[in-house]
């Protein structure tokens, strides 16, 4: 008998277990029964052949249905050609140099698969050589067939050319037979409840399935459990967090918040307010808040970080602000400065009593600058500290470390955040923002040890942004584009122009495609010919990745002075970047930025009184699929909306990262995109459960399967995410 943990070795023989080992990674019995099959073939179903892809490896179900074998014109020996097809009409030709017995076994008339790389002959799909094993039609000797096809679906593994889907199957078997019941990690009270077959049944039925309920059977089960463990390790960080102890960060009457608050020229949202309250009622617990706030871009997220920060800082501690560039970093510390006038003035001449002093860490701080602003931040003279992800893995030291505020997680995993809790004596509170708008799934299972806070609506007063896609062919629309622009300059106002590239020597990496369409546009060469042609007399900046930090910084403030009328930019300007008196943007070959993308780039502009126009230049046809995308973009402002669909049009891949192929990974069923249902079921089967019993001491099968998935394994999923 074998269980979870036999070595293959022990059950397949040596040989078999080492490659096995080598090609797919599988080395116990639980990697290979969670090796599931990722199609199930059917006799007469059709195969597509001529949609197999040349130099793939791959494997299809066809019938025989002619053999010839000749000997070769030109050398010796022969050449064996089997024509096989499914019931559709498709059909590949596989050819075998000198071996004239194998037409014992490819009769025509009978099933097998076939196994090989793919190639062509004069416009034909061939596969030469390739490995094959038939189906067992009843009357003869292929009894290993019969056991590991008996059932109508014939399971297709991915494979590779050294260990064919059949010999995966036939170990599947070999192992299944032996197989002690594994216990049921998910609780019976639960199974029951939700109609899921036991753990030994699905892992035999996803194998060797005896019919289409038998499999969708199984596969609920298994997605289940998946989206179940997920959950409950969620549920874990988030109880170990609960339980960690955190130093209190109470509100304070009469501090710097309420100076701050009094005079603050605008009334908060209502939306502010709440969040406003969770988060103050957060920060005043005795473990840590760990919060993510969303909000669509302009919707006040930053003051109300900032007014968390101020808070902290009445109760005695330091706040920091992580950004992902040097870019936003700055322009954070600018507006927070800007924000909080005097009150950030701390140790100034005239400065109230309760002011605080304000400092910028970035790379680019020259040597004795660096020096001093590191004294202040560890002496504590400095309370709000904005400076860059690299803070994190420098020597900085804080006074009291009370709160992270980190701009943006999408860019910033676990590891940073962990790597941040780290820098004070007792884990701070975390509260993190994100302008994209996260999809509930993803929200429930990358974001899923976070509380959320949303906010919905936008200051008022605040005009929406307009938003057209243009078509790049038609001169007079463009022509109106760029006469539009100018007339802006010409009301004071200014623009961004953005380009999926950089130009000049090399390629950034930008969306680029590999077929033949041309190059996309460079904010280089645009730059050049808007200078020399229609924008010609306006005050033209650049602005890009590739250039120094200080050019970057230099040109930003200049933008922001409004000594420059329009910026061409790469995406660098996507998060953060607040000029409200930018009023116009225009996209350029806006079909190769994503959704939420060109969502997050509008949102640069209309952030002052005036209102925005945002203007999708694309040469796309408007009826395909990226023009249908530029139309929804163009059509509404909900970034909820636009998150979803953006999610829909992904592929699963790119959304759960490289962790989902990998022979490891958990993660094999569950769909983010597909399984809304299950996850949803799963988190509010899970939380309750994780809370009343964070060890899981009366839930030990749950436990010892919970250990068994490959930690790390868990950490990747949440950072790829
Ligand atoms: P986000 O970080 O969510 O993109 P910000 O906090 O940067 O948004 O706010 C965008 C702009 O709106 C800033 O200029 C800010 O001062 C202003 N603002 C924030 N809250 C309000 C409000 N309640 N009423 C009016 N303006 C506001
Ligand atoms: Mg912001």
């Amino acid at each position: 008998m074998a269980n979870f943990d036999t070595r293959l070795s022990k059950v397949v023989g040596a040989k078999t277990a080492s490659a096995l080992s080598k090609n797919l990674g599988l080395s116990t019995v639980f990697d290979l029964l969670h090796h599931y099959p990722f199609r199930y073939a059917k006799r007469g179903e059709r195969t597509d052949l001529d949609a197999l892809e040349i130099g793939e490896h791959a494997t299809v179900v066809a019938q025989v249905r002619a053999v010839t074998n000749k000997p070769m014109r030109n050398r010796r020996g022969s050449m064996l050609e089997v024509i096989v097809s499914d019931d559709h009409g498709d059909s590949l030709t596989l050819t075998f140099f000198n071996q004239p017995w194998q037409t014992r076994y490819l009769r025509a008339g009978r099933w097998g698969l076939f196994s090989g790389k793919v190639t062509e002959f004069r416009g034909r799909r061939q596969l030469n050589g390739p490995e094959f094993r038939m189906l067992a039609d009843g009357d003869d000797d292929d009894s290993d067939m019969i056991e590991e096809f008996a059932g109508a679906l014939i399971p297709v593994y991915r494979a590779t050319g050294k260990v064919a889907t059949w010999i995966i199957a036939r170990c599947i078997r070999i192992t299944l037979d032996v197989l002690e019941p594994p216990p049921d990690p998910l609780p019976v009270q639960l199974r029951s409840r939700m109609g899921l077959t036991d753990y030994r049944k699905a892992l035999q039925a996803i194998h060797r399935p005896e019919s289409e309920q038998d499999l969708a059977a199984a596969r609920k089960r298994l997605k289940w459990q998946e989206a179940f463990f997920l959950q409950v390790a969620l549920g874990q960080r988030r109880a170990a967090a609960v339980d960690s102890p955190a130093v209190a960060r109470p509100a304070r009457e009469g501090g710097i918040l309420d100076s701050f608050d009094a005079k603050l020229p605008f009334t908060l949202t209502q939306g502010q307010r709440d969040v406003g309250a969770e988060i103050r009622d957060g920060l005043a617990q005795t473990h840590p808040m760990h919060r993510l706030l969303q909000g669509d871009v302009g919707s006040g997220k930053t003051l109300v970080s900032l007014r968390a920060m101020l808070q902290v800082i009445d109760s005695g501690g330091q706040a920091v602000l992580l950004a992902p560039t040097e870019v936003l970093a700055t322009q954070h510390y600018l507006t927070i400065v800007e924000q909080l006038g005097d009150l950030g003035r701390r140790g100034e001449l005239g400065a109230p009593e309760t002011a605080t002093g304000v400092a910028l860490l970035t790379g680019s701080l020259p040597a004795a600058a660096r020096r001093d602003t590191l004294a202040r931040v560890v002496d504590g003279t400095a309370g709000v500290v904005v400076g860059t992800h690299a803070l994190l893995y420098e020597g900085v030291e804080f006074a009291d470390l009370g709160l992270v505020v980190v701009d943006e997680q999408h860019r910033f995993g676990v590891e940073q955040r962990d790597a941040l809790r780290a820098k004070a004596s007792q884990p701070p509170h975390v509260l993190v923002m994100t302008a994209t708008p996260i999809p509930r799934t993803v929200a429930m299972t990358v974001y899923g040890d976070l509380d959320t806070s949303r906010l919905t609506e936008l200051p008022a007063g605040r005009k929406p942004i307009d938003t057209h896609v243009v078509p790049a062919q038609d001169q007079r629309w463009v022509a109106r584009m760029w006469q539009r622009l100018r007339e802006e300059a010409g009301k004071g106002h200014q623009s961004y122009v953005v380009c999926p590239r950089i130009g000049g020597d090399d390629d950034d990496g930008a969306p680029h495609d590999e077929t033949k369409r041309r190059p996309p546009l460079a904010v280089v060469d645009v730059a050049r010919e808007l200078e020399s042609g229609p924008l010609n007399g306006l005050r033209i900046g650049t602005l890009h990745g590739r250039l120094p930090a200080d050019d970057k910084d230099a040109l930003m403030r200049a933008f922001a002075a409004g000594k420059i009328d329009v910026l061409v930019s790469t995406t660098v300007i996507e998060v953060g970047v607040n000029v409200p008196n930018a009023t116009m943007m225009v996209i350029l070959d806006a079909e190769r930025f994503g959704v939420s993308q060109l969502h997050q780039l509008r949102g640069r502009i209309g952030r002052g009184s005036a209102g925005g126009l945002c203007l999708l230049v694309s040469e796309v046809p408007a009826a395909g699929p990226s023009g249908e995308r530029l139309a929804a973009v163009a059509s509404t402002t909900d970034g909820f909306r636009l998150a979803e669909l953006d999610l829909e049009q992904r592929r699963e891949g790119d959304v759960l990262g490289d962790s989902q192929s990998g022979a490891k990974s958990q993660v094999r069923l569950l769909s983010l995109l597909r399984d809304a249902d299950v996850i949803t079921a799963a988190r509010e089967e899970a939380m309750p459960l994780v809370m009343a019993d964070p060890s899981l001491a009366d839930h030990p099968q749950l436990a010892a399967a919970l250990t068994q998935l490959v930690p790390e394994d868990n950490a990747q999923y949440l950072e790829k995410s």
